[in-house]
């Protein structure tokens, strides 16, 4: 491999989508992947919005496990019905790999399976790689001058070359079997914050069974929260996944130089997850081809993500203010959901949320009350946390 190879670590949605394009315009691209193929990944239900067609052919060659028509909001005792004019897709996550790992190996990218990446290093001005083959046990060494972090929310890359990491949360979601009330094409949502900052779900991925999910304030806790909230609930638990999921800050920067040498960071590498809801998926894709654009065409990588950071920093917006939320603020948010905000939530994909931010808080004024609140009291606990 020549100093003219790019580099990409990590073989999931960001790192295969960067390949495959850089791979079709003629670039010589090689991924480097932990994994020994998408079959090894752990199952992962993923629900995603219609704006992931933008780049996967749904249903022909990436199957839709089920479709939503809405979503129930519940707080308390109270629920409000959401619904979507367009449904969003319930996918497998390893259904989503094969097919990127066959684009991006049809393309001409190289994907080396079962590669580890051990560090990076600089020498003579371009990244010197060191990784660890688990098939043959050898080590491998690999100069580039371009080199991609797609590693995910712990990236080896960022640790390695010593750049800020990530702030990430841990996540916890089982697969479950149907229960009383179920429908098969409705999400439900319960706020419950002295449990969890952000909220309990339960998305259905077939007629019988569903994920069901929610982000910890830490894994021990979240451990004994998510068995007391799977015990209340009833469902039948097939298999539980921990993991981790970063959180996108405004000011982390996606791109580095190091001399001759090229960084950038995509997907959860990069914190390219709304941070409302943690879905990363449609974010990352949009990342990982803003990336492509740069390297391709010697472009500025920050002005390739302008849209997407527009969009990013809308749900930042919206999660600063609610993790301030009182257990009262979010019984308001319920019912400050009028017709006018339901018929923008129901009309627009929440990737392409920053469309439609003040929008909706002009349809409804206490929106933006409840949130101004919930901000002042973020910013006055400020100097209270930084004088700990
Ligand atoms: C439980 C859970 C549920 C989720 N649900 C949703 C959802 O419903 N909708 C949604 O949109 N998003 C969801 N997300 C988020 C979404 O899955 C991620 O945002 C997305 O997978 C990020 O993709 P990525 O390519 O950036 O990184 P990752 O998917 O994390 O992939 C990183 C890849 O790099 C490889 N790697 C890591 N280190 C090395 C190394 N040192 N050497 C070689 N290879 C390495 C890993 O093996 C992996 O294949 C969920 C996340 C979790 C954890």
């Amino acid at each position: 491999m020549d100093m003219k190879t790019d580099v990409i670590i990590g073989a999931s949605q960001a790192g295969l989508r960067c390949a495959q394009l850089l791979a079709r315009a003629g670039a010589e691209v090689e991924v480097f992947e932990h994994l020994r193929g998408p079959e090894e990944a752990l199952p992962r239900t993923l629900i995603v919005t219609p704006e992931l067609a933008r780049f996967v052919p749904l249903g022909s060659d990436v199957p839709v496990r089920n479709t939503i028509s809405g979503f129930r909001v519940r707080v308390d005792g109270s629920c409000s019905y959401v619904p979507l004019a367009q449904p969003d897709f319930v996918l497998e996550r390893r259904d989503l790999l094969a097919w990127l790992a066959g684009e991006a190996e049809r393309a001409g990218a190289g994907i080396h399976w079962g590669v580890r990446l051990l560090s990076v290093g600089l020498e003579d001005g371009e990244f010197a790689l060191l990784f660890w083959d688990r098939r043959t046990g050898r080590y491998i060494k690999r100069m580039s001058s371009v080199l991609v972090a797609a590693d995910g929310a712990v990236s080896t890359v960022l640790r390695s070359l010593e750049c800020d990491g990530r702030a990430t949360v841990p996540i916890l979601q089982a697969r479950v079997r149907r229960r009383q009330g179920f429908d098969p094409h409705v999400v439900d949502t319960w706020f419950a914050p002295g449990r969890t900052p952000f909220f309990f779900w339960q998305i259905p991925d077939s007629e019988e069974t569903a994920a069901v999910g929610f982000v910890a304030r830490d894994p021990s806790s979240g451990r004994r929260e998510f068995a007391r909230f799977l015990a209340e609930s009833g469902w039948e638990v097939e298999s539980v996944e921990a993991a981790r999921v970063p959180l996108y800050r405004p000011f982390h920067r996606p791109y580095r130089r190091f001399g001759k040498a090229r960084l950038y960071l995509v997907g959860d590498a990069a914190g390219h997850v709304k941070v409302t809801t943690v879905g990363g998926t449609v974010t990352g894709l949009a990342g990982a081809e803003a990336a492509a654009r740069a390297i391709l065409r010697g472009t500025s990588y920050s002005a390739e993500l302008s849209s997407l950071r527009r969009e990013l920093n809308a749900h930042y917006l919206v999660r600063l203010a609610m993790d301030r939320f009182t257990p009262g603020d979010y019984r308001q948010l319920l019912r400050c959901l009028n017709h006018r905000v339901l018929a923008l939530l129901r009309d627009v994909p929440r990737d392409r949320f920053a469309s439609v931010f003040w929008k909706t808080l002009l349809a409804q004024p206490a929106l933006a009350f409840l949130g101004a609140k919930a901000l002042l009291r973020a910013a006055r606990d400020l100097p209270r946390r930084s004088s700990r």
